[in-house]
Protein backbone atom coordinates (compact mmCIF):
# COMPACT_ATOMS: atom_id res chain seq x y z
CA UNK A 1 0.00 0.00 0.00
CA UNK A 2 1.01 3.35 -0.65
CA UNK A 3 1.39 5.84 2.67
CA UNK A 4 1.60 9.49 1.95
CA UNK A 5 3.76 11.17 4.16
CA UNK A 6 3.92 14.84 5.07
CA UNK A 7 7.03 15.46 6.64
CA UNK A 8 10.30 13.34 7.72
CA UNK A 9 8.59 10.57 10.04
CA UNK A 10 10.87 7.08 10.89
CA UNK A 11 10.47 5.75 7.11
CA UNK A 12 12.26 2.47 8.32
CA UNK A 13 9.06 1.31 10.06
CA UNK A 14 6.86 2.39 6.73
CA UNK A 15 9.13 -0.01 4.65
CA UNK A 16 9.62 -2.56 7.31
CA UNK A 17 5.30 -2.70 7.46
CA UNK A 18 6.04 -3.80 3.96
CA UNK A 19 4.42 -0.32 2.49
CA UNK A 20 5.37 2.40 0.06
CA UNK A 21 6.18 5.77 1.83
CA UNK A 22 5.46 8.70 -0.80
CA UNK A 23 6.39 12.17 0.51
CA UNK A 24 3.49 14.65 -0.79
CA UNK A 25 5.57 17.43 -0.36
CA UNK A 26 7.98 16.22 -3.33
CA UNK A 27 4.91 15.12 -5.54
CA UNK A 28 3.51 18.56 -5.27
CA UNK A 29 6.60 20.47 -5.81
CA UNK A 30 8.10 18.63 -8.87
CA UNK A 31 4.95 18.42 -10.78
CA UNK A 32 4.60 20.22 -13.90
CA UNK A 33 1.72 22.97 -12.60
CA UNK A 34 2.43 23.00 -8.42
CA UNK A 35 -0.27 25.94 -8.11
CA UNK A 36 -2.65 23.71 -9.29
CA UNK A 37 -2.59 21.69 -6.44
CA UNK A 38 -2.71 25.19 -4.53
CA UNK A 39 -5.87 25.81 -5.97
CA UNK A 40 -7.43 22.95 -5.23
CA UNK A 41 -7.19 23.56 -1.62
CA UNK A 42 -8.57 26.82 -2.27
CA UNK A 43 -11.37 25.88 -4.39
CA UNK A 44 -12.14 23.34 -1.07
CA UNK A 45 -12.09 26.14 1.51
CA UNK A 46 -8.55 26.54 2.69
CA UNK A 47 -7.78 30.14 3.19
CA UNK A 48 -5.55 32.53 0.98
CA UNK A 49 -4.06 32.75 4.03
CA UNK A 50 -2.53 29.20 5.03
CA UNK A 51 0.93 28.04 3.67
CA UNK A 52 1.04 26.72 0.27
CA UNK A 53 2.99 23.55 1.21
CA UNK A 54 -0.40 22.37 3.20
CA UNK A 55 -2.56 22.97 0.52
CA UNK A 56 0.10 21.90 -1.74
CA UNK A 57 -0.67 18.67 -0.16
CA UNK A 58 -4.20 18.55 0.05
CA UNK A 59 -4.12 18.93 -3.38
CA UNK A 60 -2.01 16.09 -4.26
CA UNK A 61 -4.51 14.29 -2.08
CA UNK A 62 -7.46 15.01 -4.15
CA UNK A 63 -6.03 13.43 -6.76
CA UNK A 64 -3.68 10.80 -6.24
CA UNK A 65 -4.76 6.91 -5.05
CA UNK A 66 -3.40 7.58 -0.97
CA UNK A 67 -5.78 6.41 1.21
CA UNK A 68 -3.49 6.21 4.08
CA UNK A 69 -1.45 9.60 5.27
CA UNK A 70 0.83 9.62 8.16
CA UNK A 71 0.80 13.21 9.96
CA UNK A 72 3.20 14.39 12.04
CA UNK A 73 1.26 15.81 15.33
CA UNK A 74 4.23 16.81 17.09
CA UNK A 75 7.06 18.78 16.02
CA UNK A 76 5.56 19.83 12.56
CA UNK A 77 3.29 22.92 12.55
CA UNK A 78 -0.52 23.41 13.71
CA UNK A 79 -1.39 23.54 10.29
CA UNK A 80 -0.51 20.07 9.89
CA UNK A 81 -2.61 18.68 12.77
CA UNK A 82 -5.87 20.84 10.95
CA UNK A 83 -5.05 19.12 7.54
CA UNK A 84 -5.18 15.82 8.90
CA UNK A 85 -8.93 16.64 10.67
CA UNK A 86 -9.91 17.97 7.57
CA UNK A 87 -8.00 14.78 5.33
CA UNK A 88 -10.40 12.43 8.10
CA UNK A 89 -13.23 13.71 7.40
CA UNK A 90 -12.91 13.18 3.53
CA UNK A 91 -12.59 9.72 4.37
CA UNK A 92 -8.60 9.38 4.69
CA UNK A 93 -7.05 6.97 6.98
CA UNK A 94 -4.86 9.35 9.56
CA UNK A 95 -1.81 7.86 11.26
CA UNK A 96 -0.63 10.60 13.51
CA UNK A 97 3.24 10.76 14.64
CA UNK A 98 4.59 12.61 17.20
CA UNK A 99 8.16 13.25 17.83
CA UNK A 100 8.48 13.93 21.46
CA UNK A 101 8.57 17.62 22.83
CA UNK A 102 12.49 17.90 23.34
CA UNK A 103 15.03 15.43 22.32
CA UNK A 104 14.88 12.54 24.11
CA UNK A 105 16.11 8.64 23.34
CA UNK A 106 13.54 6.88 25.67
CA UNK A 107 10.43 8.80 24.31
CA UNK A 108 11.57 8.54 20.98
CA UNK A 109 11.30 5.31 21.11
CA UNK A 110 7.63 5.27 22.63
CA UNK A 111 6.58 7.21 19.82
CA UNK A 112 8.54 4.57 17.13
CA UNK A 113 7.02 1.76 18.72
CA UNK A 114 3.73 3.34 18.86
CA UNK A 115 4.03 4.02 14.84
CA UNK A 116 5.09 0.18 14.77
CA UNK A 117 1.80 -0.87 16.29
CA UNK A 118 -0.15 1.39 14.17
CA UNK A 119 1.56 -0.49 10.85
CA UNK A 120 1.68 -3.92 12.24
CA UNK A 121 5.35 -4.41 12.05
CA UNK A 122 7.99 -5.36 14.00
CA UNK A 123 11.11 -3.89 15.79
CA UNK A 124 13.12 -6.67 14.15
CA UNK A 125 11.85 -5.64 10.57
CA UNK A 126 12.58 -2.11 11.42
CA UNK A 127 16.56 -2.85 12.31
CA UNK A 128 16.56 -4.94 9.08
CA UNK A 129 15.35 -2.09 6.99
CA UNK A 130 17.58 0.56 8.88
CA UNK A 131 20.47 -1.54 7.97
CA UNK A 132 19.63 -1.52 4.20
CA UNK A 133 18.84 2.39 3.97
CA UNK A 134 22.35 2.88 6.28
CA UNK A 135 24.34 2.81 3.22
CA UNK A 136 22.50 5.02 1.41
CA UNK A 137 22.14 7.63 3.98
CA UNK A 138 25.97 7.21 3.81
CA UNK A 139 25.97 7.51 -0.24
CA UNK A 140 24.11 10.64 0.82
CA UNK A 141 26.63 11.91 3.04
CA UNK A 142 29.32 11.52 0.33
CA UNK A 143 26.79 13.11 -2.54
CA UNK A 144 27.10 16.33 0.39
CA UNK A 145 30.83 15.81 0.47
CA UNK A 146 31.51 16.20 -2.90
CA UNK A 147 29.35 19.50 -2.99
CA UNK A 148 30.73 21.33 0.04
CA UNK A 149 34.23 19.98 -0.09
CA UNK A 150 34.66 18.89 -3.79
CA UNK A 151 32.73 21.45 -5.47
CA UNK A 152 31.44 18.87 -8.09
CA UNK A 153 27.68 19.07 -7.33
CA UNK A 154 25.59 21.82 -7.56
CA UNK A 155 23.25 23.08 -5.07
CA UNK A 156 20.22 22.08 -6.65
CA UNK A 157 21.76 18.58 -7.25
CA UNK A 158 22.11 18.25 -3.93
CA UNK A 159 18.61 20.21 -2.60
CA UNK A 160 16.95 17.32 -4.74
CA UNK A 161 18.64 14.10 -3.51
CA UNK A 162 18.90 15.20 -0.28
CA UNK A 163 15.32 15.92 -0.01
CA UNK A 164 14.11 12.41 -1.86
CA UNK A 165 15.68 10.73 1.44
CA UNK A 166 12.70 11.34 3.22
CA UNK A 167 10.72 8.79 1.50
CA UNK A 168 13.91 7.29 -0.52
CA UNK A 169 11.40 7.38 -4.01
CA UNK A 170 9.67 4.78 -2.14
CA UNK A 171 12.30 1.86 -4.13
CA UNK A 172 15.29 2.25 -1.97
CA UNK A 173 17.38 -0.23 -4.04
CA UNK A 174 16.51 1.66 -7.40
CA UNK A 175 17.19 5.24 -5.34
CA UNK A 176 20.70 3.75 -4.53
CA UNK A 177 21.40 2.53 -7.71
CA UNK A 178 20.77 6.27 -9.35
CA UNK A 179 22.38 7.63 -6.61
CA UNK A 180 25.71 5.44 -7.53
CA UNK A 181 25.42 6.77 -11.32
CA UNK A 182 24.99 10.51 -10.19
CA UNK A 183 27.74 10.28 -8.22
CA UNK A 184 29.91 8.40 -10.70
CA UNK A 185 29.25 11.27 -13.16
CA UNK A 186 30.47 14.22 -10.50
CA UNK A 187 33.30 12.44 -10.11
CA UNK A 188 34.46 12.90 -13.75
CA UNK A 189 33.30 16.78 -13.55
CA UNK A 190 35.75 19.59 -13.46
CA UNK A 191 34.87 21.46 -9.59
CA UNK A 192 32.90 24.60 -9.69
CA UNK A 193 34.50 27.05 -7.69
CA UNK A 194 31.75 29.33 -7.59
CA UNK A 195 32.74 33.19 -5.91
CA UNK A 196 30.72 33.13 -3.24
CA UNK A 197 29.80 29.92 -0.84
CA UNK A 198 26.35 30.36 0.51
CA UNK A 199 24.14 28.46 3.13
CA UNK A 200 20.43 27.29 2.22
CA UNK A 201 18.57 27.17 6.17
CA UNK A 202 14.66 26.68 6.51
CA UNK A 203 12.23 24.38 4.27
CA UNK A 204 13.11 23.67 0.58
CA UNK A 205 11.81 26.60 -1.49
CA UNK A 206 8.85 26.94 -2.95
CA UNK A 207 11.02 29.23 -5.67
CA UNK A 208 11.18 27.41 -8.83
CA UNK A 209 14.49 28.95 -10.03
CA UNK A 210 16.38 30.02 -6.74
CA UNK A 211 19.29 27.87 -7.72
CA UNK A 212 19.64 29.46 -10.94
CA UNK A 213 19.43 33.15 -9.91
CA UNK A 214 22.11 32.11 -7.38
CA UNK A 215 24.59 30.54 -9.99
CA UNK A 216 24.07 33.82 -12.16
CA UNK A 217 25.50 36.30 -9.62
CA UNK A 218 27.96 33.44 -9.04
CA UNK A 219 27.28 31.82 -6.04
CA UNK A 220 26.63 28.35 -4.73
CA UNK A 221 24.69 26.84 -2.28
CA UNK A 222 27.05 24.36 -0.65
CA UNK A 223 24.74 23.74 2.43
CA UNK A 224 20.99 22.85 1.88
CA UNK A 225 19.86 22.93 5.95
CA UNK A 226 16.85 21.00 6.11
CA UNK A 227 17.16 18.46 2.86
CA UNK A 228 20.72 17.36 4.86
CA UNK A 229 18.78 17.06 8.48
CA UNK A 230 15.95 14.81 6.37
CA UNK A 231 18.62 12.85 4.82
CA UNK A 232 20.08 11.83 8.57
CA UNK A 233 24.06 11.65 7.56
CA UNK A 234 25.01 10.37 11.36
CA UNK A 235 22.31 7.84 11.00
CA UNK A 236 24.94 4.79 10.53
CA UNK A 237 26.25 5.26 13.86
CA UNK A 238 23.02 5.81 15.47
CA UNK A 239 20.30 3.36 16.68
CA UNK A 240 16.74 4.23 15.45
CA UNK A 241 15.67 6.21 18.26
CA UNK A 242 19.12 7.99 17.92
CA UNK A 243 18.71 8.76 14.39
CA UNK A 244 15.90 10.59 14.84
CA UNK A 245 16.43 12.37 18.32
CA UNK A 246 20.04 14.27 16.42
CA UNK A 247 17.25 15.45 13.94
CA UNK A 248 17.12 19.01 14.69
CA UNK A 249 14.10 20.20 13.27
CA UNK A 250 11.00 19.29 15.15
CA UNK A 251 12.59 20.61 18.21
CA UNK A 252 13.66 23.86 19.75
CA UNK A 253 15.56 26.39 17.35
CA UNK A 254 18.36 26.60 19.61
CA UNK A 255 19.94 23.48 18.92
CA UNK A 256 18.96 24.05 14.82
CA UNK A 257 21.02 27.18 15.01
CA UNK A 258 23.72 25.37 16.98
CA UNK A 259 23.87 22.74 13.79
CA UNK A 260 23.60 25.75 11.36
CA UNK A 261 26.67 27.69 12.83
CA UNK A 262 28.79 24.51 13.54
CA UNK A 263 28.41 23.77 9.48
CA UNK A 264 28.66 27.22 8.35
CA UNK A 265 31.96 27.04 10.26
CA UNK A 266 32.88 23.86 8.44
CA UNK A 267 32.16 24.29 5.06
CA UNK A 268 33.39 28.46 5.01
CA UNK A 269 30.15 29.77 4.55
CA UNK A 270 29.87 33.58 3.45
CA UNK A 271 26.44 33.94 4.30
CA UNK A 272 23.10 32.18 4.53
CA UNK A 273 20.22 32.53 2.96
CA UNK A 274 17.12 31.84 5.62
CA UNK A 275 13.62 31.33 3.44
CA UNK A 276 10.94 30.46 4.80
CA UNK A 277 7.20 30.27 3.80
CA UNK A 278 4.84 32.93 3.77
CA UNK A 279 2.18 32.33 6.66
CA UNK A 280 4.55 30.14 8.61
CA UNK A 281 5.31 30.36 12.20
CA UNK A 282 8.85 30.07 11.57
CA UNK A 283 8.78 33.44 9.96
CA UNK A 284 9.22 34.49 13.98
CA UNK A 285 12.09 32.37 13.95
CA UNK A 286 13.96 35.06 11.66
CA UNK A 287 14.90 37.42 14.76
CA UNK A 288 17.11 34.36 16.21
CA UNK A 289 18.89 33.57 12.75
CA UNK A 290 20.08 37.12 12.55
CA UNK A 291 20.62 37.42 16.44
CA UNK A 292 22.56 34.51 17.36
CA UNK A 293 24.79 33.74 13.79
CA UNK A 294 27.45 34.90 13.58
CA UNK A 295 27.37 34.89 9.50
CA UNK A 296 25.54 37.08 7.47
CA UNK A 297 21.74 36.29 7.14
CA UNK A 298 19.29 37.30 3.98
CA UNK A 299 15.21 36.35 5.33
CA UNK A 300 13.80 35.27 2.11
CA UNK A 301 9.78 34.44 1.57
CA UNK A 302 7.86 33.39 -1.19
CA UNK A 303 3.79 32.52 -1.05
CA UNK A 304 3.16 30.33 -3.65
CA UNK A 305 5.06 28.57 -6.67
CA UNK A 306 6.85 30.33 -9.27
CA UNK A 307 10.24 31.98 -10.26
CA UNK A 308 11.65 34.78 -8.08
CA UNK A 309 9.73 37.98 -7.93
CA UNK A 310 11.73 40.90 -9.26
CA UNK A 311 11.94 42.41 -5.62
CA UNK A 312 13.39 39.26 -4.55
CA UNK A 313 15.83 39.16 -7.06
CA UNK A 314 17.04 42.31 -6.26
CA UNK A 315 17.58 41.84 -2.76
CA UNK A 316 19.41 38.52 -3.29
CA UNK A 317 21.82 40.48 -6.13
CA UNK A 318 22.67 43.10 -3.33
CA UNK A 319 23.38 40.28 -0.33
CA UNK A 320 25.41 38.73 -2.91
CA UNK A 321 27.06 42.12 -3.78
CA UNK A 322 27.35 42.75 -0.29
CA UNK A 323 29.47 39.42 0.53
CA UNK A 324 31.83 39.83 -2.86
S1 LIG B 1 6.14 25.74 5.91
FE1 LIG B 1 5.61 26.28 8.01
S2 LIG B 1 3.37 26.48 8.01
FE2 LIG B 1 3.97 25.37 6.17
S3 LIG B 1 3.81 23.20 6.73
FE3 LIG B 1 5.94 23.82 7.05
S4 LIG B 1 6.04 24.43 9.21
FE4 LIG B 1 3.86 24.39 8.64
Amino acid sequence: MKIGITSTIPVEVVFAAGHTPCDLNNIFITAPDPEHFVRLAEDAGFPRTTCAWIKGIYGVLREEEIDTVIIVSGGDCSNSIALGEVLAHDGKNIIPFSYPPTPNVAEMETAIIKLTAALKTNLAEIANCKQQLNPIRRKLEELDRLTWHDNLVTGAENLLHLVNSSDFNGNPELFSQNLDGFIRQALERKPLNRKTRLGLAGVPPIISNLFEVLDKFDAAVVFNEVPRQFSLPWAPQSTMSEQYTRYTYPYQLERRLEDIAKICRERRIDGLIHYTQTFCFRQIEDILFKRKLEVPVLSLEADRPGPVDGRTLTRIETFIEMLQ
